[in-house]
């Protein structure tokens, strides 16, 4: 079945846009959520999502590609909010955002989001 951004019964990220399940939030605008990863991997580990329901990013990006440019904007903003754009300057500075695409790259919700990862140094290659 075609994703129409319409939410999904069963989906962790959809409730979180429902309020149904809740989440420490850091900012939300019309399209999208932005809210503190479960299970932090660095100091900063914040999720983007769009307010509408897409499995993966570039489901999203080949349906709606003005929301999915709203989730990278709004990845850039929580970077600055938290002082680890790299702006900043200094040790810790620089980000990450990471789109886990498909369970053989570790996604584990498939409702899109944007991982924004830093103020550790993150090393490359991923693993
Ligand atoms: P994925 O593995 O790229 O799909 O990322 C899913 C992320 O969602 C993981 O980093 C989890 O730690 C995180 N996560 C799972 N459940 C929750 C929740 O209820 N609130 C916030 N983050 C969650």
């Amino acid at each position: 079945m075609a994703s129409n951004g319409e939410p999904e019964q069963d989906c962790l990220f959809c409730k979180i846009v429902a309020g149904e399940v809740p989440a420490t939030l850091v900012r939300e605008t019309g399209t999208t959520v932005a809210f503190r990863d479960i299970n932090p991997q660095a100091p900063t580990h914040v999720l983007v999502i769009p307010k509408a329901h897409y499995p993966d990013a570039a489901t999203l990006a080949a349906a709606e590609p003005q929301l999915i440019a709203d989730v990278i904007r709004e990845a850039g903003e929580v970077a600055a909010e938290e002082k680890i754009a790299a702006a900043h300057g200094g040790p810790g500075t620089g980000y990450r955002v990471v789109f886990n695409t498909g369970a053989g790259a570790g996604q584990t919700v498939f409702h899109a989001h944007a991982h924004v990862l830093g103020g550790r140094g993150l090393e490359w290659p991923p693993g």
